[in-house]
Order: structure tokens, then sequence, then C-alpha cells
């Protein structure tokens, strides 16, 4: 029986990661759950799960949770905040920790797992966008595993030498990240301005949180993906390459010196990553339905419009800029996607708030986590600046 801790349990991976666990009950036990502020559902998962500790992101959260669970006899301790996150983590019960806290929030939680040396399934990519070399590096300090979720990367992983030799030891000369182009790849480019967040949530493909829905429509998904990819695998931006595969069959590829090209394919459904990495180096079920080829029928495939798709420029262009230029990327865009999903901002400015940003914070070289969580915080800071002032001029314009 392994302990498993869930980092963001209430969200979308939180969820489906659940749902498989729920389906092995001789296989994993649930020891700690966290949420930002949805109580309702966290009392619904300790009552289901029974899980030693819940967390909540703050103490009024954590109170209410703390009376629901009185009145209904249920034993879980509630913690909160940060402290309460980092101890979920690194708590001795857990071997497995789900990291599925959206943004750059999920940075710290995810660090104090991996510093434990616990098998980390690392869904919230931002912790690697803004932090990939100090994680990496603390990964092997500490003889932490970490078996990636996101879709693409996971099958990356299964394409890969089975050795972990590294790339260009192992034969790869490139990795295919595939990539839907998310509900606006047919749209007018001179309509984008006017789409609404419940239009840009609505994935063609795939069901997944809010912010991670805008960011697969603006393409920044692909971009936060390629710098992940570029951490975990060790490769050069020049040796990813985005693929439109409007489908979402294939999952990503791996391309080898002798022309062999390994694909993943299967269902969107968030459940086969998290059961893969959940048991590798076995398999389990995972309750995704059999992949019918025959309704599928055919698979399609493009190169990306940067002109319709900006923010996948923009992160190809922090990779090369390097240093500090994720972290401020990374930073701007969830401002700007905050700001469109509360209707304060275009869809198209999201680009326009990131590059800004970007424009007007130079990039450092320092990669410790003060520096890194400074410039986030700065990146932020100035992005606000920037959103609100377009709001402005756009309401006078
Ligand atoms: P979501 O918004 O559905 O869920 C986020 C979870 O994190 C929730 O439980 C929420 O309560 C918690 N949370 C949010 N902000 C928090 C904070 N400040 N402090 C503590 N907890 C907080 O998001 P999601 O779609 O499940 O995505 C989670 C992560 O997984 C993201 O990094 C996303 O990019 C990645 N991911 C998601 C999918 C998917 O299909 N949903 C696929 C690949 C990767
Ligand atoms: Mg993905």
């Amino acid at each position: 029986m392994k302990g498993l801790t869930v980092l963001g349990s209430t969200g979308s991976i939180g969820v489906s990661t659940l749902d498989v666990v729920a389906r092995h009950p001789e296989k994993y036990c649930i020891v700690a759950l966290t949420a930002n502020r949805d109580v309702e559902g966290m009392l619904l998962q300790c009552e289901r799960f029974k899980p030693k500790i819940a967390v909540m992101a703050d103490t009024e959260s954590a109170n209410l949770l703390a009376r629901g669970l009185s009145q209904k006899g249920i034993s879980t301790e509630v913690l909160s905040g940060l402290r309460g996150l980092e101890i979920a983590a690194a708590i001795p019960e857990a071997e497995i920790v789900m990291a599925a806290i959206v943004g750059a929030a999920g940075l710290l939680p995810a660090l104090a797992a991996v510093r434990a040396g616990k098998r980390l399934l690392l869904a919230n990519k931002e912790a690697l966008v803004v932090a990939g070399s100090l994680f990496m590096a603390e990964v092997a300090a500490h003889g932490a595993e970490i078996l990636p979720i996101d879709s693409e990367h996971n099958a990356v992983f299964q394409c890969l030498p089975p050795g972990g030799e590294g790339l260009t030891p192992g034969g790869v000369k490139r990795i295919l990240l595939t990539a839907s182009g998310g509900p606006f790849r047919t749209m007018p480019i001179e309509q984008l301005a006017g789409v609404t967040p419940a239009q840009a949530c609505a994935h063609p493909n795939w069901d997944m949180g809010r912010k991670i829905s805008v960011d697969s429509a603006t393409m920044m998904n692909k971009g936060l993906e390629v710098i992940e990819a570029h951490w975990l695998f060790g490769a050069e931006a020049e040796e990813i390459q985005v693929v439109l595969h409007p489908q979402s069959i294939i999952h990503s590829m791996v391309e080898y010196v002798d022309g062999s090209v390994l694909a993943q394919l299967g269902n969107p459904d968030m459940r086969t990553p998290i059961a893969h990495a959940l048991a590798w180096p076995q398999r389990i079920d995972s309750g995704v339905d059999s992949l019918n080829l025959f309704q599928v029928a055919r698979l399609d495939f493009d190169q990306p419009d940067l002109q319709r798709y900006p923010c996948l420029k923009l992160a190809y262009q922090a990779i090369q800029s390097g240093g500090t230029a994720s972290v401020i990327l990374n930073a701007a865009n969830e401002v700007a996607v905050e700001a469109f999903l509360a209707e304060r901002l275009a869809f198209t400015d999201i680009a326009w708030v990131v590059d800004e940003t970007l424009q007007r914070l130079s990039v450092e070289n320092g990669d410790d986590l003060d520096t890194l969580l400074d410039i986030d915080r700065q990146g932020r800071a100035i992005a606000e600046q920037v959103a609100q002032n377009r709001v402005i001029s756009s309401d006078i314009g």
C-alpha cells in the first residue's frame, strides 16, 4: 500500500487523480489533500478518502472545513497556508506526491516534496518554468523522482529510451510536442479580440481548469510546455518542435537518429498519464476508454501560425533570453489570464501584457530561490500596472 498526497485535490487534475486512486484501494491510500478555498469540495473528499491531513489556503477556509469535519465526526487534521502545504508535501506516510496546484503558487509545496525525496507526479508545469534549473538540481540532490503528468511530457517520457541516458547518447534527434491549437484555431484572427472567457475555456478535446484552458487557447500553454520539456529532458529549444494536431490523439512523439518516430496515443483523458505515473514502471487500469481508431478515422498535422499565437513566440524568445525571462513570462501571463477571466482585459491583450512586461523588466542570471521569487513578485506588479493601463486606454479609445 502506497501513501499519496494530492496538492490541489479539488482541481481538474486533483479530481482525476482521486478517480484513479479510488479504482485501486488495495494499492493506494490518501494521506493528505490540499485546496485553495473550496471548502465544500474538500469536505466531500475528506468524507470519502479520510486523509490524515487536509490543508486550505487561508485560516477562514480552514476553520470552516474543521467545523464541517467535526460535525460529520471525521478526524482529519486541518492545516492552512504555505506551512500546511509544505507539511502535506513532505509528510512521511506519503511516498508519492501529486503536484496539481495551478501556477507559481505550486512551486514551494512541490519543492518541499522534492526535498523530502518523494516520487513527484508533476502536473504543475509553472513550477519548472519558474525554477527549472534549481528544481532539477534539488531532485538530483535529494534522490527524488519526477514523473511528468502533462500529457505531452508523459508521452515523451514513454517514448524515450528506457535507460534515462539522455537525449544524444540515447540516439534521440528531437522531441515533437503536439498541440491541439485550442478553440480558436480556425477563427478569423480579427475576431479574436472579442472572444469571451466562456469561449476560451471551452476546449475542443480536454476538460481542464480555467487557467490552463485559456493558456491552451493562446498557446502559451505550449510555450510553457517547451520550457518544461527543456528542463525535464535536457533538450535545447531547437530540439523541441511544436506540431499542431487538432484531434489530440497523439500526445507527443520522439524522433530518433535512425528515422524512427515513436508516438504515444490515447483518448484525451488525463487519467492515462496519472495512472502511468502512479504505477510506473507497472501499468494499472485508469478508467479511460479504449482508443477507437475507426472512430478517430484521421489524424491531421500543421505548423503553428505565430501571428495567431504570439504567446508561443514569446515563450521561445524567453528560452533564448535565458536567466529569469521565463519567470517574468510566467508571472505576466498569470496576471493577464486572470484579468481576461475577470473580463478586465481582451483575449488578444494577454500576449500584449506579457510582451510589454518582458520589455520593462531586465533579465537577470540568478537562479537562487529568493531571486526567482523576487522576480516573480516584480513581474506580477508590473504586469498588473500594464494591464491596468491597457484597460484604461481601451476604455478611452
Ligand atoms: P484547477 O484550477 O482545476 O485546480 C487547481 C487546484 O489548485 C485546485 O485544487 C485549487 O484549489 C488549488 N489552488 C489554486 N490556487 C492555489 C493557491 N494559490 N494555493 C493553494 N492551492 C491552490 O487546475 P488544473 O487544470 O487541475 O491544473 C493544475 C496544474 O496541472 C496546472 O499547473 C496545469 O497547467 C497542469 N495541467 C493540467 C492539465 C489538465 O488537464 N487540467 C493537464 C496538464 C497539466
Ligand atoms: Mg499538456
